[in-house]
């Protein structure tokens, strides 16, 4: 009776995508497109270079306590009898890339005892501040050297590449191709997931900046790390999210609440805190909408599992990401 209960169960949850489930690293879901997450600290991580707050002591003294730069992985079966072959592409390219490649060796068919110099099928990137794109370096002669790897980004972000360096010599080596995303046109990736750049208001000093909509055969994902406070979109954030069609949305939660900013107006805040995030998204998520936290800062408490604010997020019904987790698509 059990097995069969459990039989009938199992395609519905690979209908609903395994939305909902965070996965371990440790037991990846079974060989259909996914995505995982990789990081979910902001641009400086955790620890953050020079702080000694309690977060960042911590996370020197039990690397069980540190958090990668966000990023995700798309991950895409091309050989159904072979769960370590896939297309894997990267969303951003990130200060911590060493360690998310290492990540992904589950996945990849690398060549074993040397240098992969083909370790990801692309990269899509968001836009052009310190943990979203520096760890392109890394595709560069001095490391990985790669060829011709394909860099899917806007038009302004790959104008900042092709013209100042370190990375114009990427582009002159051949090492990375930037490909031009067009906003709202899908680029496909096969197996039936597609990645949709639409632009999004943030801080834009070198690049405009673009939230990734990846679409599968049954889950859409919403990933968008960096974006400026509700209040100043001109488009009502729960109109997009649901324009989008979206399932799983991972969105900016650099800051829990203002309390974390002592003397600062939300005005001057570049972000939208979590308690507003839930406020504003509370029916949504009611509804069905998973929601879950990326882009912490090393002061944003919820980091913390056993921290007050954590546990009030999930009592709300939303939930911090967690790195090695997978969404079915
Ligand atoms: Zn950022
Ligand atoms: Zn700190
Ligand atoms: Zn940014």
């Amino acid at each position: 009776m059990r097995s069969a209960a459990l039989a009938l169960m199992m395609p519905l949850l690979f209908a609903l995508g395994c939305a909902g489930l965070q996965n371990s690293s440790a037991s990846p879901v079974a060989p259909t497109p996914r995505v995982r997450i990789l990081g979910i600290a902001q641009d400086g991580g955790v620890p953050h270079a020079g702080c000694s707050c309690d977060t960042c002591t911590a996370a020197h003294a039990d690397p069980a306590k540190r958090f990668h730069v966000a990023s995700l992985a798309i991950i895409i079966p091309t050989d159904d009898a072979d769960p370590r072959t896939n297309d894997v592409y990267l969303i951003d390219a990130t200060p911590d890339i060493t360690e998310q490649l290492h990540m992904l060796r589950d996945v990849r068919d690398a060549p074993e005892g040397r240098t992969d110099r083909a370790p990801v099928a692309g990269v899509f990137l968001t836009h052009a501040h310190m943990g979203h794109y520096t760890g392109l370096a890394h595709f560069g002669f001095e490391s990985m050297h790669t060829q011709t790897t394909p860099v899917w980004c806007t038009e302004r972000m790959g104008g900042f590449l092709r013209r100042f360096g370190p990375w114009s010599q990427l582009v002159e080596k051949n090492e990375i191709e930037p490909r031009t995303l067009t906003p709202g046109e899908p680029v496909e990736l096969g197996a039936g997931v597609t990645v949709t750049p639409i632009l999004v208001p943030h801080r834009a000093e070198f690049t405009d900046t673009c939230a990734f909509v990846i679409r599968g055969p049954s889950t859409t994902v919403f990933y968008m790390p960096d974006c400026n406070p509700w209040n100043r979109w001109t488009a009502p954030i729960d109109e997009v999210l649901a324009g989008e069609g979206t399932d799983v949305a991972l969105l900016d939660a650099t800051f829990y609440s203002l309390d974390e900013l002592p003397g600062r107006s939300l005005s001057e805040i570049g972000h939208p805190p979590i308690v507003t995030t839930m406020d504003t998204l509370q029916s949504m998520s009611d509804a069905g909408l998973d929601v879950r936290f990326v882009h912490l800062n090393h002061t944003n408490p919820a980091l913390d599992a056993g921290s007050a604010e954590q546990r009030e997020i999930e009592r709300r019904g939303f939930a911090v990401a967690r790195e090695g987790a997978e969404i079915g698509l």
